[in-house]
Parts: structure tokens; sequence; C-alpha cells
């Protein structure tokens, strides 16, 4: 709660008060599982913390300018050790070919999530001029935009209410193990759900957030991307 306080104050009185993956502590502070990972601002850090990981890292350029991180190639998935400091390199100039005032605070290096067992999906609160902070779930990916298969209730929500939103979606069939695919853990995605609206009502600054992709796996699931903006 605490930790959550601070990163929330020092984005207050900045011009742009908009924060993408460096906000990703906020998540933990609410229990929110996020993949092992650090944010580091050289190529050699980047490499001491791809050491700690096993297995290939996903890499992500770090900037409150690009928060669309694909959109520009910011996002290297499937990086082993002997590519991180390239990676890294590129990472920044891309960013600095996109934008060269770009505020870069550095590069994400994460564990790699198994995308091949899990479902991308979407956790996410805006704040409605009428009902106030609304909790949105969806199918996360490229699915997102193409189905619109998407449903909100106004938070905080109860356990139940958080349990009928996995539950009501379209696509929930996916979720409980379609064509002989392992069920992915929902409870852990209405979990979040909750701790997203523990989160959202106890800072009322928070004007909009996005987990986009919480992976949901059949062990469990993961915020793998966020980004928010506050009052
Ligand atoms: P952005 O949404 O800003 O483009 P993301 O962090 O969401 O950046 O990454 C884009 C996509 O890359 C994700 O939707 C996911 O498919 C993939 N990806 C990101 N991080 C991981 C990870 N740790 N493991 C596996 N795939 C990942
Ligand atoms: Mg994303």
């Amino acid at each position: 709660r605490e930790r959550a306080r601070e990163i929330l104050e020092s984005v207050k009185g900045r011009d742009d008060t908009r924060l993408g993956v460096e906000a990703m502590d906020l998540l933990d502070a609410y229990g929110i599982e996020t993949p092992e990972g650090d944010i580091v601002d050289a190529p050699a850090d980047a490499l001491e913390v791809a050491e700690g990981i096993e297995g290939d890292v996903v890499m992500k350029i770090v900037s409150p300018d690009i928060l669309h991180k694909s959109d520009i190639g910011g996002v290297k998935v499937g990086v082993a050790d002997e590519e991180v400091y390239d990676a890294y390199e590129d990472l920044v100039t891309r960013a600095r070919n996109y934008q060269p005032d770009a505020n870069i605070i550095g590069v994400q290096v994460q564990e790699m999530v198994d995308l091949d067992s899990g479902v991308e999906t979407i956790v996410g609160m805006n704040k409605d001029p009428q009902f106030g902070p609304l909790l949105m779930f969806g199918l996360g990916g490229i699915f997102v935009e193409v189905l619109e298969d998407t449903t909100f209730r106004v938070a905080p929500v109860s356990e139940s209410e958080a349990t009928e939103m996995t539950e009501e979606i379209d696509s929930a069939p996916l979720l409980r193990g379609a064509r002989g695919r392992d069920p992915v853990d929902v409870d852990g995605v209405s979990e979040t759900i909750q701790c997203l609206s523990q989160l959202v009502t106890d800072f009322p600054a928070i004007l909009e957030l996005d987990i986009n992709p919480l992976v949901a796996t059949p062990d469990g699931v993961q915020a793998v991307d966020v980004r928010l903006t506050v009052d």
C-alpha cells in the first residue's frame, strides 16, 4: 500500500501523468502476479537480469512517451543471453527514431510467459462520468478489438461479481478449456479483477488502468503489461 502510494505520488504534478511498465510494482503491491524481471538503464545490467532468469527473456522499451511499445518494435520476445546487448541498443535506437526527445527510462527485462498454453485477457478500469470506476474484463491480444467481447462492472466488485465477469464473456469457454486444451486458472483471473477493484478504490486518482495482457495459463495468471493514467 505504501509502495503503491509512492509510485502514484511520483507522477503527481508532472505534465505527463501516464505510466507504463515502470508501474508494475503497483500491481505487485496489490497481490497481482507479474513475471520475474526488472527495469534497467544499461546493457550490462540487462544481461545480469537476463542471466538470473531461466531461459530466454522478453525485453521492452520503458518510456512514458511510448505506451504502445510493439507499435514501434519496442518489444522483443525470446531473447537469449548472448542477444541481450544488441537487443538493448536496438530498442533504444528504435525509440529515438520514433521520437528523438522521448524520455527513455530504460529497458525492462522480463521472464517469458507461456502463451501457447495460455489465453491473453485484458483487465482494466475506466472512470465513467456517470458510474465512476468501471472495471472491464475481456479477451486480450489481437482479439480485443475484433471481437469486442468484454464485460463491465462498477468497482468495488464482490467476489461473485468478479467471477461472473469471467463467466459471461462470449469466449468464456476458451478459458474453461476448449478443444482439448487445459482450462486456465479462472479463479486467478477473478482474484486479479478483485485486486484491481481494491487498487482503484483505494486510489481514486487513477483515472484509467489497463493490464493488457493478463496471461492466464493452467498454472496461474501473470500481468505482463500495464499502463495507467493518474489525475
Ligand atoms: P505493448 O502492449 O505496449 O505493445 P506488451 O508488453 O503488451 O507491449 O507486449 C506486446 C505483446 O508481446 C503481448 O501482448 C504478448 O503477446 C507479448 N509479450 C509481452 N511480454 C511477454 C512475456 N513476458 N512473455 C511472452 N510474451 C510476451
Ligand atoms: Mg500490452
